[in-house]
């Protein structure tokens, strides 16, 4: 074996390997010349690109541009107008911070820059290609011109890895539509191979504001809810998709302080705020900018600066799933006149109280005909109201036994699981007999329940928490014995649910310290028995009841195990799908 010997890089080597890290491809020098002009408080930006960048990458701004005593520098690495000591970093609020940007980019490429600086005269100009020329004078109105040619044309490793015109074009939209979002107050031009193919004027609002006007080009036709929070240094705002818009591609675009980066922790924040409220697996587009004292955050973490890391995450996560779910919690309750369906139904339970027959005043489902079948199905306390044919519903049926389909007078279309709904009502009206009001049914003989011992010390324990739901429980050495239960439930489901409640966990220790997270779960279980299921068959007025009382949910959407019960389809969407346009 030969003897290692160890090279000292000359600097131009050395130069080159890092700028390996901060020029990737054509987009990461957009990146870098859009920070830059942003950085000077350009308020115009125009691009352009020639063969996705490859070629040509042209970046003009209306900044304060550079004094002509800097021009000569700007090249050398480790040089910048921004921080002069690295505390200067705690109070950070520019893009640019390291002064490598473009000293990497003239190690790859041919540059020139044409500037004038608002407090001189004339404009000036510098070049570098392999070497930095003198600087001259040269016409220039205002602000900065960056012309970048030929990227990795001394460096043909890396040229091969550059994607075709187009992915390199691509790369360079994307990442500019994350300006156009975050910069309401910067016009952008773009022009691809000459031809002019964006021109977005400024939008009233400040830098951060994420305005309505610039959303569309980016994320497309979504139903948004914004978001906001504020709170111990810091500001976090934003647009979630709304749960009933389902896209194939989820856009996920954050900032903090109005810097575009990339933090799984955000992402997951997100989703856990959307627990319930989204199908699992379902993906959401979403726009989060947090604003954050420089102090709490490091920007210094990322070659090209695409992450960041906060001092203390956890907090920041925190504030995001709680704005997210209170958001949406808040959005979903899409309170019409509310339903009355407990004056109905106490009314029911005074009949049998006093023993009488239940008086019809009520139209029963002929099916259940015993007094103790007749004790309410879910579907029966749908059928109690008389709810009269909506004005906006024109056409209402079932499919396969399975789906209530509504043709509304608007041109739009909706497909409601009747399961999900059905489960979707019960979990409401459980959670809210928790608030207290009552859908309860008193047994006449208590249904006795077999569980182990530790089943019965874990139901002992949250005794009052199943009172709650409607579980008013005698609780023996042996067993258990319900003197009520919800309303919703008929006798002979009990033992199949609680054996269910019991396998949510394999570990019952985990149900008791884990209670605060599987009283939901608990609740989406009782709410699923008994609810009406699928392959069975509905009137129509039981479809109208359904979905009215589905409408008074505060989150429709989807059932409690998060599965979704409303697919939403409108007439274009529909005409859209035959390629008819008109
Ligand atoms: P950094 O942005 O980290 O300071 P750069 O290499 O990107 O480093 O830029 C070096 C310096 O050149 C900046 O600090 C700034 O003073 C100046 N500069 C670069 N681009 C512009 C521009 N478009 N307008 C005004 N000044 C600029
Ligand atoms: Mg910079």
């Amino acid at each position: 074996m030969s003897k290692p010997i160890l090279n000292k890089l000359s600097e131009d080597i050395v130069n080159k390997i890092a700028a390996g890290e901060v020029v990737e491809r054509p987009s990461s020098v957009v990146k870098e010349l859009l920070d830059n002009a942003i950085d000077a408080q350009a308020t115009e930006i125009e691009i352009k690109v020639v063969n996705g960048g490859i070629d040509l990458i042209e970046i003009s701004d209306n900044g304060i541009g550079i004094p002509k005593d800097n021009l000569g520098e700007i090249f050398d690495s480790h040089t910048t107008s921004k921080i002069s000591s690295i505390e200067d970093l705690n109070t950070l609020m520019s893009m640019g911070f390291r002064g490598e940007a473009l000293s990497s980019i003239t190690s790859v490429s041919k540059v020139k820059v044409v500037s004038k600086y608002v407090d001189e005269k004339i404009g000036n100009e510098v070049s570098f290609e392999g070497a930095k020329s003198s600087v001259k004078s040269s016409p220039k109105e205002s602000g900065t011109t960056v012309r970048v040619e030929n990227i990795f044309y001394n460096i043909p490793a890396r040229q091969k890895y550059l994607k075709s015109a187009q992915t390199e074009y691509r790369k360079i939209y994307e990442l500019l539509s994350k300006y156009i979002l975050v910069y309401p107050n910067i016009a952008f031009k773009l022009f691809k191979d000459g031809k002019k193919v964006l021109d977005i004027k400024s939008v009233e609002g400040k830098v951060g504001d994420i305005k309505k006007e610039r959303i569309k080009d980016v994320m497309g036709d979504i139903d948004l809810i914004e978001i906001k929070s504020e709170g111990e240094g810091t500001k976090i705002s934003g647009l979630i998709a709304h749960p009933s818009s389902h896209s194939n591609t989820a856009k996920q675009i954050m900032y903090v302080n109005n810097r575009n980066i990339y933090d799984k922790g955000i992402a997951r924040a997100v989703y856990e705020g959307y627990s319930r409220f989204l199908p699992f697996g379902q993906k959401v587009s979403f726009i989060i900018n947090i604003q954050i004292r420089p102090e709490l955050i490091d920007v210094n973490v990322h070659p090209r600066k695409e992450e960041i890391r906060f001092q203390n995450p956890y907090r920041v996560y925190m504030a995001i799933e709680e704005a997210v779910r209170y958001a949406l919690e808040k959005e979903l309750s899409y309170k019409k006149e509310p339903v009355n369906i407990g004056k109905t139904f106490q009314s029911i339970r005074e009949n049998f109280n006093n023993g009488g027959e239940r008086i019809r005043d009520i139209s029963f489902n002929k099916k259940y005909t015993s007094v103790k079948d007749s004790l309410l199905f879910s579907k029966e306390i749908l059928t109690e109201q008389e709810i009269k044919p909506s004005d906006d519903i024109r056409n209402i049926f079932q499919i396969f036994d399975k789906y209530i389909v509504i043709e509304f007078i608007d041109e739009r279309l909706w497909i409601i699981d009747q399961h999900a709904a059905a489960e979707r009502i019960n979990f409401e009206r459980l959670t809210n007999r928790e608030k207290g009001s009552q859908y309860i049914q008193t047994l006449l003989v208590p249904i006795e329940i077999n569980l182990t011992k530790e089943q019965i010390l874990f139901v002992d324990e949250y005794k009052r928490f199943f009172e709650e739901i409607g579980f008013k429980i005698d609780i023996n050495e042996k067993n258990i014995n319900l003197l009520t239960i919800p309303s919703h439930l008929s006798n002979n489901d009990l033992d199949a649910l609680f054996n269910e409640i019991f396998s949510l966990t394999d570990d019952i220790e985990t149900l008791s310290k884990d209670f605060k997270r599987l009283k939901e779960d608990i609740l989406a279980t009782v709410a699923c028995h008994g609810s009406v299921r699928s392959g069975q068959a509905l009137d129509e007025q039981e479809m109208r009841n359904i979905f009215k009382t589905l409408m008074d949910c505060s989150n429709p959407y989807s059932c409690p195990h998060g599965r979704p019960a409303i697919w939403k389809l409108t007439l274009s969407d529909i005409d859209k799908n035959f390629e008819r346009t008109y």
